[in-house]
């Protein structure tokens, strides 16, 4: 394995921010995570473990050593009664993995088809749409720790999986404390896929398309599709329009806080969650704050969903992570200012 030196990252982030990792190491199986622990130069440096690249803003060049992740491997790996497990190489490309499994006819994950990034980079922020997470199709994954050159599996309750968030998220501050943030590199990723297999429709976009097509009884595939149509129609294709999805987690109030925004606001879009929590749909926040088609030099609000931050720049004159994250700030201070809510930002700030 070579260790490249001073690479553009351009093409490895959704924004298409220009940076450049001063040093990127590909890492195509474990042995190359052994190699680079062996080797004096690179034992104890600062790492960052890349995927896709589809969930990161890039403020700058990138000092420590990037592990390009691109382990790859699709195969079924038990064929039980209950369910299809099916192992997947952390550098496969997720929407690929997904497609393919549902060819195979392994369905599961057909709801969370055309999300961008890696098998590796799903199980980090637990990935979701129309009504499914990852975490609801988890089996187990394998990971490599940095700091001991172990290997080691951990099940669905080791990762500690919330909403958009995982032990991969957090880093360990302390004894008890589990925080695996810039630790650990995911290398394969096992998913459990229930027999008999169940369509997972009670979204309205997909509701919509039942009674368009006038099919009730839709086949994993056929979700698949639907899936892609709908995500293509509604959200930019970062190949055209950098972007790294919803730029905000939707934000949880208690019910009380809710009947005061209400009161203000009739319209704002919210939903009950089982907890008795209500999640807010943050995109309606900041599209009540005025924010959609707005833009901070090169960063923009996409004008066809507020949650969604745009470079409006191209490959020409791209936009910085400075100004993603000042378009950012300013929409936390007006959201915050208006409702007293605090956005949270989904992307990892590199
Ligand atoms: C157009 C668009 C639509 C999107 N839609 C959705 C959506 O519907 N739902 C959703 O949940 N997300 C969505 N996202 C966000 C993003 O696609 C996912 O979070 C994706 O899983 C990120 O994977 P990645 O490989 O690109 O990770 P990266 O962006 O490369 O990395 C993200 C974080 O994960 C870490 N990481 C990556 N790979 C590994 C690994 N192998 N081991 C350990 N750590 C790792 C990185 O260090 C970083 O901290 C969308 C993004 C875009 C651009």
């Amino acid at each position: 394995m070579i260790v490249e030196s001073n690479v553009p990252l351009q093409p490895y982030n959704s924004f298409g921010i220009v940076a450049r990792a001063q040093h990127l190491a590909r890492i195509t199986d474990e042995a190359d995570l052994v190699a680079l622990r062996a080797d004096p130069q690179w034992r104890d440096a600062p790492r960052f473990v890349l995927g896709g690249g589809s969930n990161i803003v890039l403020t700058g060049d990138v000092k420590p050593l990037v592990l390009k992740i691109e382990i790859k491997g699709l195969r079924l790996v038990e064929d039980s009664p209950r369910a299809w497990i099916v192992e997947a190489g952390a550098g496969e490309i997720w929407h690929d993995a997904v497609e393919w499994m549902v060819r195979s006819g392994y369905p599961g994950l057909e709801n969370l088809a055309l999300i961008p990034g890696t098998v590796g980079g799903a199980p980090v922020q637990n990935i979701g749409a129309y009504g499914v997470e990852l975490q609801d199709r988890f089996d187990s994954l394998d990971a490599f720790d940095l700091e001991t050159g172990r290997s080691f599996t951990l099940d669905a309750a080791q990762c500690a999986f919330g909403y958009r968030d995982s032990v991969f998220k957090h880093v360990r501050s302390g004894p008890n404390d589990f925080g695996l943030s810039g630790r650990a590199v995911i290398t394969r990723v096992r998913f459990r896929l229930p027999k008999p297999w169940k369509a997972v429709v009670g979204y309205l976009d997909l509701e919509r398309k039942m009674e368009e097509t006038a099919n009730f009884t839709p086949s994993a595939q056929d979700i698949f599709d639907w899936i892609c149509a709908i995500r293509r129609a509604k959200l930019p294709d970062w190949r055209v329009l950098g972007n790294a999805g919803s730029f905000f987690k939707n934000p949880t109030v208690t019910p009380e806080q809710c009947a005061d925004i209400i009161a203000r606001d009739p319209k704002i879009v919210h939903y009950p969650m089982d907890d008795g929590s209500i999640k807010l749909a943050a995109g309606w926040l900041i599209d009540a704050c005025g924010w959609k088609g707005k833009s901070v030099g090169n960063a923009g609000v996409y004008e066809r969903q507020a949650l969604v931050l745009v470079n409006r720049g191209g490959t020409e004159n791209p936009v910085t992570g400075g100004e993603v994250m000042t378009l950012a700030k300013a929409i936390q201070t007006s959201v915050y200012e208006r409702f007293g809510i605090r956005l949270e930002p989904e992307p990892v700030v590199v």
